[in-house]
C-alpha cells in the first residue's frame, strides 16, 4: 500500500514538474493531458515507454508485440518500393467526415497511403484509426497536441508528446497494430524528439510535396502542386483533418487515376 502511495507520488509529481517546466516557455503548457491525472497510466508509459500492453486492455498482453526495433532518426523522404513510387501521406486526422471520404477515394483506386494521426484525436476516434488499419494504411505518429512551436518546448514536452501520442494511437488502432514514423506538426522537429521517436521504433517522415490543401486554394491547384511537384520526391502531403477537406477528397479522385495512368504505384516511406 505504502509502495503504491510512492508510485503515485512520484507519477503526480512527475507530472507536476513537467507541467512547471513548460509552464515557463509560452505555448507549452497544453501539455496536461486527460492522462495526467491518472498516475498508474503515467506509471506505466514511464516505466516502459517502448510501449508495454495497453492497461486498457488486458487481454492483449499475451500476443502483445515486442518493443518496437530503434530506427534511424534521419528524416526519411523515399519511398521503400523500388521503381515508380509515390507515398500518399495523409496527415491531422482522424475525422469523422473526412477520414472516411478520404478512405473511400484512396479504396476506389486500390491505393494505399501512411495516416499521420494526432493523439488526442486518436483517443476521441478510435473507431476512425481501426478503419484506417484495417484498410491496410500505415501509422504515423503526429503528436499529442499538434503543437506547431513544439520544437521551442522543453525536452520533457517534446517526449510526452511524441509518447503519449504513439500510445494513444495505439491504443485506438488495437493489438497488433504498429506506427512506424513519426511526423513533428509542421515539420517542427528537433534532434531530441527525432531521437526520442527513432529509439522507439518511429522513423522520421518528412515530405517532398506540400499540395497546401489545408488552405482550401481549389481542387485544380492541389492536383496542379503534385504534378509539379513530383519531381522534387516521391512523398506528397495531404490532411483530413483540420477543416473542411471536399478539395482535398476531390483531388485525390484526379490525382490517383493520373498516378495510375503516368505509371506510379503507391508504396510507403522507406523506414
Ligand atoms: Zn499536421
Amino acid at each position: 500500500m505504502a509502495r503504491l502511495h510512492a508510485r503515485a507520488r512520484h507519477a503526480a509529481m512527475t507530472a507536476m514538474s513537467i507541467l512547471a517546466l513548460a509552464a515557463t516557455i509560452p505555448g507549452c503548457v497544453a501539455m496536461a493531458t486527460e492522462d495526467s491525472g491518472k498516475p498508474a497510466h503515467r506509471q506505466n508509459a514511464e516505466r516502459s515507454p517502448a510501449r508495454a500492453p495497453s492497461s486498457s486492455q488486458p487481454s492483449a498482453a499475451p500476443s502483445a508485440p515486442s518493443a518496437p526495433a530503434r530506427v534511424s532518426d534521419g528524416i526519411t523522404h523515399e519511398s521503400e518500393t523500388p521503381g515508380k513510387a509515390v507515398n500518399l501521406t495523409i496527415d491531422d486526422g482522424p475525422e469523422p467526415i473526412w477520414t472516411l471520404k478520404v478512405l473511400d477515394v484512396l479504396k476506389k483506386y486500390d491505393a494505399k497511403a501512411t495516416f499521420c494521426i494526432i493523439g488526442s484525436r486518436a483517443k476521441e476516434y478510435p473507431e476512425l484509426v481501426k478503419k484506417v488499419v484495417a484498410a491496410g494504411h500505415r501509422l504515423c505518429d503526429h503528436s499529442v497536441d499538434h503543437n506547431t512551436a513544439m520544437d521551442q518546448c522543453p525536452e520533457p514536452y517534446q517526449r510526452q508528446q511524441v509518447l503519449d501520442a504513439q500510445e494513444m494511437i495505439l491504443d485506438a488502432a488495437g493489438p497488433g497494430a504498429r506506427v512506424l514514423y513519426y511526423r513533428a506538426p509542421g515539420g517542427a522537429f528537433t534532434p531530441y524528439s527525432r531521437e526520442v521517436a527513432a529509439s522507439h521504433g518511429m522513423r522520421p517522415l518528412g515530405w517532398n510535396v506540400d499540395t497546401r490543401d489545408w488552405t482550401n486554394p481549389g481542387v485544380e491547384r492541389i492536383v496542379d502542386a503534385v504534378h509539379q511537384g513530383l519531381r522534387d520526391g516521391p512523398t506528397i502531403l495531404f490532411h483530413d483533418g483540420g477543416g473542411n477537406r471536399g478539395q482535398t477528397v476531390a483531388a485525390l479522385d484526379q490525382i490517383l487515376p493520373w498516378l495510375k495512368s503516368q505509371g506510379y504505384v503507391f508504396g510507403y516511406p522507406k523506414i
